[in-house]
């Protein structure tokens, strides 16, 4: 096994006499020696398989030294060049291994490829996920071009072939479902739920019935809400709406009049929720991370909320009763 500091570590000098790996969680190295400064070029460098011993005595380094030196740089050393962009490469836990293995391994869902669930097809395609799969399989129209949208040479393609061709460098495959079978939905790992103006049943009832895990996205005039992870025995999307029903009465009617509206999307919202579900997602598919709901607001206000389960809400009852 070759051994060196990972190429996608930043590395920089934080004292005359002390090296630094990362920015924002830094593992920082006291050097004591000239010795130990030529080990750890070296190993920035890369040391070959079994050359461990010879490098150590060529920067006239005693291998017990050597040795925990290597222990000291463990987080941040590995014989792995995950055939993804270093700056996501950077971002992967260690071991970059065994996430980068989970990544591929993972399935998400993005039902629409619209300027959102294009931009998150990117996000997750770069990010490792290995499979994504739409069951969108429309053509490029003109409302679909413009700021973060499609091309105007590309009216008329598919948006999936298009997206193909644009991730073709990324280790993920986009893959077409429009077959609409529960069954094929059951090996998602995490579905995309994405709508404007209020979640209704239509759009995440089969996540909920099958037990996946899914994450729901909704644009409304001044906000866009990007939602924790839901899985099973936490409030759902449901729970969500009927929350606002008890502290706005009229939300009860409103909602199913603004459900799917369509005209909410700004830029600004599209960019926010892109990244942050993008974010999201792989953090739960490398750490099970759970978080809360975050609102991005159009004055730039960001605002965290943490959700309650609705006893009134149908992920609520027993079999018997639904
Ligand atoms: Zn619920």
């Amino acid at each position: 096994m070759a051994i060196r500091i990972r190429e996608s570590s930043i590395k920089a000098w934080s004292s005359q006499s002390q090296r630094q790996f990362g920015i924002d969680l830094p593992l920082k190295l006291e050097i004591t020696s000239a010795a130990e400064e030529t080990f750890l070029a070296m190993l920035e460098l890369g040391i070959a398989d079994g050359q461990l011993e010879t490098a150590a005595k060529l920067a006239g380094l005693k291998i017990e030294a050597a040795q925990a030196l290597l222990a000291k740089l463990a987080p941040i050393t590995e014989d792995f060049k995950p055939p993804i962009a270093t700056a996501e490469a950077r971002k992967l836990p260690s071991n970059q291994r065994k996430h980068f293995s989970r990544r591929q391994a993972s399935t998400v869902f993005v039902p629409k490829l619209d300027r959102f669930g294009k931009l998150l097809v990117h996000s997750l395609a770069h990010s490792g996920v290995g499979q994504i799969i739409t069951n969108d399989s429309s053509l490029v129209s003109q409302l679909d071009c413009g700021r973060l949208g499609y091309s105007i040479d590309e009216i008329g393609e598919t948006k999936i072939s298009v997206l193909r061709a644009e991730i073709a460098n990324a280790p993920s495959h986009l893959k077409l479902d429009n077959r609409m079978k529960w069954l094929d939905y059951s090996a998602v790992d995490i579905a995309v739920v994405e709508t404007s103006g209020a979640f209704q049943p239509s759009d995440y009832q089969r996540w909920l019935s099958l037990g996946r895990n899914h994450l729901g996205v909704c644009f409304s005039d001044s906000h866009v809400l990007v939602t924790g992870i839901v899985r099973e025995n936490l409030p759902c999307l449901g729970c969500r709406e009927l929350n606002k029903w008890e502290s706005d009465e009229s939300r009860k009617i409103l909602g199913a009049q603004i459900a799917g509206i369509t005209g909410l999307k700004d830029s600004s919202s599209i960019l926010f929720a892109t990244a942050v579900s993008g974010q999201k997602i792989v953090n739960w598919i490398d750490s099970q991370v759970s978080d809360q709901d975050v609102e991005y607001w159009s004055d730039g206000n960001l605002r965290s909320k943490t959700e309650r389960i609705n006893p009134q809400c149908f992920c609520q009852q027993g079999p018997s009763e639904i």
